[in-house]
């Protein structure tokens, strides 16, 4: 579905956040803050806060969903009704149920769920303020909950947004540049490894920007993996 708009997001190269196209916003995160939780995190990109919690590995009832090789993850990713200047209508929506899913898909890829035969691991995101890509957002905290609750895992998950407004490839879209964009792509990726997970794109691209963008969307990646291993270096160290 292609979006345009007319207003100006982007003036002499800069957005009316003061950003420079290629810069996110203020990143922040923090380990393990949901006690009654096996793992938790929560990640904030400037107005977007994420709280994501992981419970279990778990038995898995109704014992007929059990997979015998394999344990399972499942996502339930949801927008609080306060999260939104308009209020968000409480409970599942499709938007809910398929932001759910491709989470659950781009961070399956990482984990040694093999290992949990008949069991499934749950894992929860809230979104408590939503002022764009609170998906990427979620996927960048559900991946530090797993790894705090211990999950094996062959890498971290880093995610962000990237997109073009007014004619200008950008990265991290904030609520208004998402709604106004030219295009929008939600990219996950394991960035040790090089393997992409999610991408997700919204709008219209030529070849040319979309690989502008993945490249961009790369930088970016590699730069939230690094805050990620700050980010639990942060809270085991202290344990020690
Ligand atoms: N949004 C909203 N109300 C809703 C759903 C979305 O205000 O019910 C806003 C919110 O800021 C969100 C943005 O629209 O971040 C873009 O939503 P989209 O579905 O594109 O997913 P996201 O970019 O959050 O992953």
């Amino acid at each position: 579905m292609g979006k345009k708009t007319d207003s100006e997001l982007i003036i002499d190269g800069i957005r009316l956040d003061k950003r420079l196209p290629d810069q996110t916003r203020e990143i922040k995160m923090k380990v393990g803050n949901i006690v009654s939780a096996n793992g938790s995190a929560e990640v904030a990109f400037g107005n977007t806060t994420a709280l994501a919690s992981v419970h279990g590995p778990r038995p898995l009832f109704p014992k007929h969903l059990q997979e015998s090789q394999t344990g399972i993850l499942r996502v339930r990713y949801n927008m609080a009704p306060f999260s939104v200047t308009d209020r968000k209508s409480p409970g599942p929506d499709r938007r809910s149920v398929e932001i759910s899913k491709v989470t659950r898909l781009a961070l399956e890829p990482s984990l040694f769920l093999d290992d949990y035969p008949k069991v499934t691991v749950d894992g929860f995101v809230e979104i408590i303020q939503a002022d764009g890509s609170t998906r990427v957002t979620g996927i960048n905290a559900l991946s530090l909950a797993l790894a705090s609750a211990g999950i094996p895992m062959t890498s971290l998950v880093s995610a962000c947004s990237v997109g073009k407004i007014n004619g200008t490839l950008i990265v991290d879209l904030n609520g208004m540049e998402d709604n106004n964009s030219e295009s929008d792509v939600a990219v996950a990726m394991m960035p040790d490894k090089d393997i992409v997970t999610l991408l997700q794109m919204d709008g219209m691209l030529t070849k040319e920007e979309l690989l502008h963008l993945l490249g961009l969307a790369k930088k970016t990646c590699g730069k939230i993996y690094e805050m990620q291993k700050n980010a639990l270096l942060e809270k085991y160290r202290g344990e020690e």
